[in-house]
């Protein structure tokens, strides 16, 4: 599957974590535009992942100051919970 992010398209991949897990259950990778999920997870937790994984990708791409991880889930989980609680605006907000 192909996303785009701030205009970028990435390949999106669901696979069973090999060599890229090191107990994440995603990775990203800007310079090859690849996003890695564990195909195991819940659906849920699975798209939140890839919410993780998509504010790490707009960091890198905005040459933003490196954020740790909790600062990374610190934004990711409620704009993740917002896209959750508020489907009719999110389809507002895409033009849908
Ligand atoms: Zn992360």
């Amino acid at each position: 599957m192909k996303i785009k992010i701030i205009s970028i398209e990435f390949e999106l991949i669901e696979s069973s974590p090999g060599m890229w897990n090191r107990g994440a259950m995603g990775r990203s990778h800007y310079g090859d535009c690849k996003i890695l999920l564990d195909e195991n997870l819940p659906e849920n937790v699975k798209m939140q992942t890839l919410m993780h994984e998509i504010v790490h990708m707009i960091y890198q791409m905005n040459d933003l100051p490196h954020m740790d991880e909790a600062t990374i889930s610190g934004l990711s989980n409620p704009l993740f919970d917002f896209l959750r609680q508020n489907p009719e605006l999110v389809k507002r907000i895409a033009g849908i």
